[in-house]
């Protein structure tokens, strides 16, 4: 069997007292596409957060393409990734947030070289090419000269998209990445995320996009009160949910 792109198990996550993450287990495979729903709080970003090791994670483990990012149980003992284990797992993941994050005094492309040359030792004309190429995939190769306050949000969330991209992820996540957008500039990003999931990325994408969700997703995880409530394709989860909480939470979101 193929190694999971993402391995959750048992993953506790507490701010303090407050128990934000409770008992989840989510196992992404590599090409697919899950869309993560649920209530405001009800601790999607802080499951993307702790894919990503942003933040630790209080029991349970999280293997990212078979790497260790979080902790794990291992008999009575609580192991916990070494700092390099740890760095190479989240080398595999680009993560795109609400804000897009650009740096404002760099133009596009070196906000799109910055991280390979500096983080990868990427040389920087091998660099420069694959932006050009990363900026062509998002519609943007006119912008490459552009400083990110010269662009509309969804050209941001673009060049975001495409920074993340140069990195060449295995896996991309996304923290509602068109929450920020005018209605009108939501289309461009949910089309690029579309591309993407043709070309087979692995991604977990938290959305009140229903309909892209819809359409992308190959599996569909509502969340509540920090729990996996439901999961399941689309016209499962959406359409015919088996728990009364996901059927509230679709009738408001409508
Ligand atoms: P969602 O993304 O689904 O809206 P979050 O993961 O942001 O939910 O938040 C889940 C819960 O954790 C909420 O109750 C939120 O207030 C709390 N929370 C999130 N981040 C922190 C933090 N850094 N410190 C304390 N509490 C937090
Ligand atoms: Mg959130």
């Amino acid at each position: 069997m193929t190694t999971p792109a993402v391995e959750i198990r048992s993953v506790h996550k507490l701010y303090g007292a407050l128990h934000v993450l409770r008992d989840v287990d989510l196992v992404v495979r590599p090409g697919e596409v899950v869309c993560l729903i649920g209530p405001s709080g009800s601790g999607k970003s802080t499951l993307l957060r702790c894919i990503n090791n942003l933040e630790k994670i209080q029991a349970g483990s999280i293997l990212v393409d078979g790497g260790l990012v979080g902790y794990r149980w291992s008999g009575a003992d609580l192991q916990e990734a070494t700092p390099r284990q740890a760095r190479r797992a989240r080398r595999n993941i680009g993560m795109v947030f609400q804000q897009f994050n650009l740096f404002s005094h760099f133009t596009v492309l070196q906000n799109l070289i910055e991280a390979p040359v500096r983080v990868l030792g990427v040389p920087r004309r091998e660099a420069l090419e694959r932006a050009e190429e990363l900026l062509a995939k998002v519609g943007l190769s006119d912008k490459h000269a552009s400083y990110p306050a010269q662009l509309s949000g969804g050209q941001q969330q673009r060049v975001a998209i495409a920074r993340a991209l140069c990195m060449n992820p295995k896996l991309m996540l996304f923290d509602e990445p068109t929450s920020a957008l005018d209605p009108e500039l939501v289309g461009e990003v949910l089309d690029v995320l579309r591309d993407l999931a043709e070309d087979d990325m692995t991604m977990v994408i938290v959305t009140h996009e229903m309909g892209f969700a819809r359409q992308v997703a190959d599996t569909i995880v509502f969340m509540d009160q920090g729990r996996i409530v439901e999961r399941g394709p689309a016209d499962q989860v959406l359409d015919a949910p088996r728990e009364d909480r996901t059927r509230r939470f679709l009738e408001r979101v409508g």
